[in-house]
């Protein structure tokens, strides 16, 4: 498997490459992992647009986790439950909860596994002579050639997919004043038309929602390209003819400026949910250890990742393994909130079919 990897620019790092040692500068700040080797070493692949590229040994994985979190807590056995969590968010005792998502959580929506080589939609754009897989999401290959990646948006393209029980859930955990901030990796907007606000979002690898004009830089709403993009046309900017590009962030683009707001959220939130992620990569692998280490922390999750599998486990740790969906159900079962799930998916559902027939 392959993911991207974003190095903090801050830290300082070591990349074995055919016996030689690129440290710091050397390096570029993005690279794949290639595959995990151990808690502290990952494989790691960089790849530029002809194909070529080199691999490596990634060392002091803990070294960058610590820029933003702190060390961890040397594997301590679990000594809280998932009802123990339940009864925290019941009693109130949580009111500043933050979720960190990944892909995990809308596949049950039926969103492709797009990032990939393999699946489905990868095959699809095979007609369009990727160098490689991930050009799709590369900027410089965008500004060669932008097909490829229109042909995706339009099948990710907001309106195509359904929210899940687990998205509903941390719409309620708003409703009820008990999210500080949700910050996902996903871009498919499926928190948004759950009804998670903007401002309580970090839609952390961008969003379909607004888009920008490659050239000139002027702003413009999702809808705007709504109907080029549905057409299979390029959108171009009415001003400067340039390409418009979602906001979706490109291998090669910085985060944006929301992400940052983990800074002042982390040491805040009294409960950190990890749910639908590999925690692979990075930066988001990290913020799982930027809560203060009196903070429980819940991963609902097929597998043990991150900080969870790397033996730096704490004490107030829940892991929920196993089916994402049913996981989330287990605790809204136990926090009582079933029915009230299951009225605002039914009343959401209406609303999306009423707005269907207009
Ligand atoms: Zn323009």
């Amino acid at each position: 498997m392959i993911s991207l990897l974003i190095l903090p620019r801050c830290c300082t790092i070591n990349v074995k490459s055919k016996g030689r040692i690129l440290t710091g500068k050397g390096l570029s700040r993005l690279h794949y992992v290639h595959r995990k080797i151990s808690s502290r070493f990952v494989c790691v692949q960089k790849l530029d647009l002809n194909g070529n590229g080199y691999s490596g040994v990634l060392g002091c994985q803990k070294s960058f986790q610590r820029g933003i979190s702190g060390g961890g807590h040397g594997g301590r056995k679990q000594s809280m439950t998932l009802d123990d969590i339940a009864k925290g968010i019941r009693e109130k005792e949580y009111k500043r909860i933050v979720v960190i998502a990944g892909a995990g959580i809308s596949t049950p929506s039926g969103i492709p596994d797009f990032r990939s080589p393999g699946s489905g939609l990868y095959d699809n754009l095979q007609k369009y002579n990727l160098p490689y897989a991930e050009a799709i999401f590369a900027i410089n290959y965008f500004h060669h050639n932008p097909k490829p990646f229109f042909a995706l948006a339009k099948e990710l393209y907001p309106g195509n997919y359904r929210p899940c029980l687990t998205h509903y859930f941390i719409r309620l955990l708003h409703d009820k004043g008990q999210l500080l901030r949700m910050y996902t990796q996903n871009i498919d907007g499926l928190e948004r038309m759950a009804g998670i606000p903007d401002k309580k979002l970090v839609e952390a690898h961008g969003t379909f929602a607004t888009a920008t004009c490659t050239l000139c830089r002027r702003k413009y709403q999702g809808e705007d390209l709504h109907n080029d993009i549905m057409e299979g046309t390029v959108p171009h900017c009415s001003y400067c003819k340039g390409i418009i590009k979602p906001d979706i962030v490109f291998f090669g683009e910085e985060l944006p400026q929301q992400f940052f707001l983990y800074l002042t959220d982390f040491p805040m939130a009294d409960l950190l949910i990890v749910m639908g992620t590999s925690l692979e990569v990075e930066p988001f692998a990290s913020l799982s250890g930027a809560v203060r280490s009196s903070v429980s922390r819940l991963l609902i999750n097929r597998e043990l990742v991150g900080p969870f599998a790397w033996g730096s486990s704490r004490q107030s740790d829940v892991a929920e393994l196993g089916d994402v969906v049913s996981g989330v159900r287990k605790l809204a079962d136990a926090l009582g909130w079933m029915p009230e799930l299951e009225a605002l998916m039914a009343d959401d559902r209406q609303k999306a079919s009423k707005k269907r027939e207009e």
